[in-house]
C-alpha cells in the first residue's frame, strides 16, 4: 500500500512540475476536488478528447457530434430523475469528523476480500504453471470458493439495500464487516444519509423572478433533448449515435483522489439509439468496441477489466464498467449502459412532446431504446499519465524518468535541439521547426547539455529528439532520438516528418483496433 502511495504521490507531484496540472486557485490555497491543467495538461487532454471524437465519429458513418449548452430547462433534471434520485450515500465518523460515501467503504472492502482470492489463484497458477486450471481451481479450492462468496455476499446485500432504499441496513453492514475509517481505524460512525450530487444555481437577475437551474451533472441529457434535432437535419436511420464531449459537474461527497473524483470533469459520450429488443446486441458490441479503443493506447491488457453492475440505475437494464488499475487500485473508468427507453419516454411525458422514429423498413413509429459509453476525460488522462510515468535504471547503472505516453497523446512531438548555442546550428534548428510545426507540436530548446536536455524531454514524455550537429551543415542529416528505447538514427532531414508522423498519426493507432 505504502509503495502504491508513493507511486501515486509522484504522478501528482510530476504532473504539477512538468505544466501538466495545477490545483485551481492555488494562490488563495486551492479549491477542493477543483484542478487546472497546465500549458501540457490541456495538450494531452486536447488529444485524447480529439482520439475519441475522431474513433466515435469519424470513423463511424452513423454517428454525429453535436456540442450542447451545460444550462439546461430545469425540468430536463426532473425527467431524466436527478432531482430525485442522483444521489451517494454518504456516512460520518464521529471521531475523525471525516466524510466517507457509505458504498465505496463497501466496495473497497469487499475488493480486499476479492484480492485475496486472486492472491491464492496466482499463488497456485505459479505453482503448477501450464497444468493449472484457474476455473477448476475457483470451483474447488475451499479458501478461494469462501472469498469469492464472500465478496458477492457483501456486493448483492449492499445493492440490494441501496436500492429499496435500506439505508439502516447499509449502517448496519458497516458494522457487521467492522469496517473503520481508513486513516484513523475509528468504527464510531453516523447513521447513512442520503446527499443530491447536483449543483443549483440562478438564471436571471431579478432573484424574484430568478429560475432555479442546475448544472448538468452528466452531457447525457442534451443529446436526448436533441434526439429528434438530429435525426430529422441529419435524416439519421436507426442504429445510430449521437456523440458529446464537455463539462459535467458534481457535488461529490468525498474527492480525496486527485482528477479521479472531480466536481467539475469533462465527458466523452455516446448514445446509440437503437430498436427496441436489439439492444442486448449494441450492448455487446460496445462493451467489445470501447474495450477494443482503450487497448489500442497500449497500456497493457491487465490493467483493464469489465465489472458487471449488482446495482442497476433507475434507468439501465444492462451495465458494466471498464475498470481500470490506477495507482489506487482498479476502479471504473467507463459505463456502457443499457439505457433503454427511460430517457426519451420521461421527457416525452415532461414535455408533451413526441420523440419518436419512424422506422421505414418495419413502417412503425417507436421511442428507440439506448446504448450509451460514457467516459470520463479526467479519468483517462489519469489513467494515461500514471501508467506512463516510469522510473528506469539504465545498463549503466543511473536513472532517469520518463513519461511514455502513447506518441499519438503526447503534447510535444518532438524538440529540436542544436547541439550547442553557435556556428549556425541554432539557425538550422529553427529551419527545421518552421517546416514541421505546420503538421506537429514541437519544440525548441538549447539549454544545458544535450543529455540534460534528452532528460528534460523524457520526464515531458516528448517522443522525438531530433539533435542538430556540425555534420547536419555538411550533409542535411540529424540524429533523431526514440524516447523509450533512447536509440538514435542518422536521418535526412527531409524524411524527419515522414518517421514522426508514422509514431503519432491517429489513423496508425486506431488501426490497432481491427
Ligand atoms: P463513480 O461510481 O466513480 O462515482 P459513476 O458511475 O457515477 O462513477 P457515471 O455517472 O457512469 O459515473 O459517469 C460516467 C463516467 O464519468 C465515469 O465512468 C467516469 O469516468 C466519469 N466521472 C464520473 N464522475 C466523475 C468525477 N466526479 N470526476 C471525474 N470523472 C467522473
Amino acid at each position: 500500500m505504502a509503495k502504491q502511495d508513493d507511486q501515486f504521490k509522484n504522478v501528482i507531484s510530476h504532473a504539477k512540475e512538468y505544466g501538466y496540472i495545477f490545483q485551481s486557485s492555488e494562490i488563495y490555497d486551492g479549491l477542493s476536488a477543483v484542478y487546472d491543467y497546465g500549458q501540457n495538461g490541456a495538450e494531452l487532454k486536447k488529444n485524447i478528447r480529439e482520439y475519441w471524437w475522431k474513433s466515435m465519429v469519424q470513423m463511424h458513418e452513423n454517428i454525429v457530434g453535436i456540442d450542447a449548452a451545460i444550462f439546461m430547462h430545469p425540468t430536463t433534471w426532473k425527467a431524466s430523475g436527478h432531482v430525485d434520485a442522483f444521489n451517494d450515500p454518504l456516512i460520518d465518523n464521529k471521531d475523525s469528523k471525516k466524510r466517507f460515501r457509505a458504498d465505496v467503504l463497501i466496495e473497497d472492502h469487499a475488493e480486499k476480500i476479492y484480492q485475496k482470492a486472486q492472491k491464492e489463484i496466482e499463488k497456485a497458477r505459479a505453482k503448477y504453471g501450464d497444468a493449472f486450471n484457474e476455473e477448476e481451481f475457483k470451483a474447488t479450492n475451499t479458501r478461494v470458493k469462501d472469498y469469492l462468496a464472500k465478496n458477492r455476499e457483501i456486493l448483492e446485500r449492499m445493492a440490494r439495500s441501496l436500492e429499496t432504499e435500506n439505508l439502516a441496513d447499509v449502517k448496519a453492514l458497516i458494522e457487521e464487516l467492522e469496517i473503520a475509517d481508513p486513516d484513523t481505524g475509528s468504527k464510531n460512525w453516523t447513521d447513512v444519509r442520503q446527499f443530491n450530487l447536483m449543483f443549483g444555481t440562478k438564471l436571471g437577475a431579478e432573484a424574484a423572478n430568478a429560475m432555479d437551474l442546475y448544472l448538468r451533472p452528466e452531457t447525457a441529457q442534451g443529446i436526448f433533448v436533441n434526439f429528434l434535432n438530429v435525426q430529422k437535419t441529419g435524416r439519421m436511420k436507426v442504429p445510430f449515435g449521437i456523440a458529446q464531449t464537455g463539462k459535467a459537474f458534481r457535488n461529490e461527497i468525498v474527492a480525496r483522489q486527485f482528477i479521479f473524483r472531480m466536481r467539475e470533469f469533462e465527458q466523452m459520450e455516446m448514445q446509440f439509439f437503437v430498436r427496441p429488443g436489439e439492444e442486448m446486441k449494441y450492448y455487446e458490441y460496445w462493451k467489445e468496441t470501447r474495450l477494443k479503443w482503450h487497448l489500442s493506447l497500449g497500456l497493457g491488457k491487465e490493467n483493464y477489466r469489465f465489472h458487471d453492475h449488482e446495482k442497476l440505475a433507475h434507468y439501465a437494464n444492462a451495465a458494466a464498467d471498464i475498470e481500470f488499475n490506477f495507482p489506487f487500485g482498479f476502479k471504473e473508468l467507463e459505463g456502457i449502459h443499457s439505457r433503454t427507453d427511460f430517457d426519451l419516454k420521461a421527457h416525452e411525458e415532461h414535455s408533451g412532446k413526441k420523440l419518436q422514429y419512424f422506422d421505414p423498413e418495419l413502417n412503425e413509429n417507436y421511442v428507440p431504446y439506448v446504448v450509451e459509453t460514457s467516459v470520463g476525460l479526467d479519468r483517462m488522462f489519469l489513467a494515461v499519465f500514471s501508467t506512463s510515468l516510469k522510473e528506469e535504471t539504465l545498463e549503466d547503472g543511473s536513472t532517469r524518468t520518463v513519461l511514455s505516453l502513447p506518441a499519438v497523446l503526447a503534447p510535444t512531438k518532438a524538440a529540436v535541439l542544436p547541439l550547442v548555442k553557435k556556428d549556425g546550428l541554432p539557425d538550422v534548428a529553427r529551419q527545421i521547426i518552421e517546416d514541421l510545426k505546420w503538421d506537429f507540436n514541437v519544440a525548441y530548446d538549447e539549454k544545458d547539455a544535450v543529455g540534460r536536455r534528452y532528460r528534460r524531454q523524457d520526464a515531458l514524455g516528448t517522443p522525438f529528439c531530433i539533435t542538430v550537429d556540425h555534420q547536419t551543415l555538411e550533409d542535411q542529416t540529424v540524429t533523431i532520438r526514440h524516447r523509450d528505447t533512447m536509440a538514435q538514427d542518422r536521418v535526412a532531414i527531409s524524411e524527419l516528418r515522414g518517421i514522426i508522423n508514422d509514431e503519432v498519426s491517429v489513423r496508425n493507432w486506431l488501426l490497432k483496433m481491427k
